[in-house]
C-alpha cells in the first residue's frame, strides 16, 4: 500500500560537512524533510526515533560504519522495512556488492551527480520493489 504522507522524510547519515551540506542543497529544493546525522550510531537511533522514508547511508563513519548501522536497523523489527541507499565513494562492484549484502536497497555513487541525484533519489523512494509501506 502506498503511504498518504504527502511530505517524504529523508535521513542523511555523513559524517563529511561538505558532502552533509551539499545533499541538503540538492534535496532541499524538492521539498523534502531532512534529518541528518553525523555519525552511525546517531544514525540508528534518528532512524528508530523517526522511521524516514529513506536512508541515505554513508559507508565510512566514525564509530560504526554505514554497513554495521544497516546491519543494525535491518535486525530491528521496527527498522527492519526501511529502505536504505549506501553512499559508496567506490564504483568497485565488491563494494557495492558489499552495501547489498549489508541489507541496502541500493547503492549511489559518490561524488553524487547533483542534476541526476534527486531523479535517483525519487526512484528509491516511489520503487514499489523498496516499498515497504504497511
Ligand atoms: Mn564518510
Amino acid at each position: 500500500m502506498t503511504s498518504a504522507k504527502l511530505t517524504k522524510s529523508i535521513l542523511i547519515v555523513e559524517d563529511n560537512e561538505l558532502n552533509r551540506r551539499l545533499l541538503e542543497a540538492v534535496l532541499k529544493p524538492h521539498g523534502y524533510h531532512l534529518l541528518t546525522a553525523k555519525d552511525g550510531e546517531t544514525g540508528v537511533a534518528l532512524a528508530q526515533a523517526e522511521r524516514p522514508d529513506l536512508i541515505l547511508m554513508d559507508v565510512l563513519l566514525p564509530g560504526i560504519d554505514g554497513y554495521e548501522a544497516t546491519r543494525q536497523l535491518r535486525a530491528a523489527p521496527e527498522t527492519r522495512h526501511l529502505v536504505i541507499v549506501a553512499l559508496t565513494a567506490s564504483t568497485a562492484p565488491a563494494e557495492q556488492e558489499r552495501a547489498l549484502t549489508a541489507g541496502c536497497d541500493g547503492y549511489i555513487a559518490k561524488p553524487i551527480d547533483t542534476r541526476a541525484f534527486p531523479q535517483q533519489v525519487r526512484q528509491f523512494l516511489f520503487d514499489p520493489a523498496t516499498s515497504r509501506d504497511d
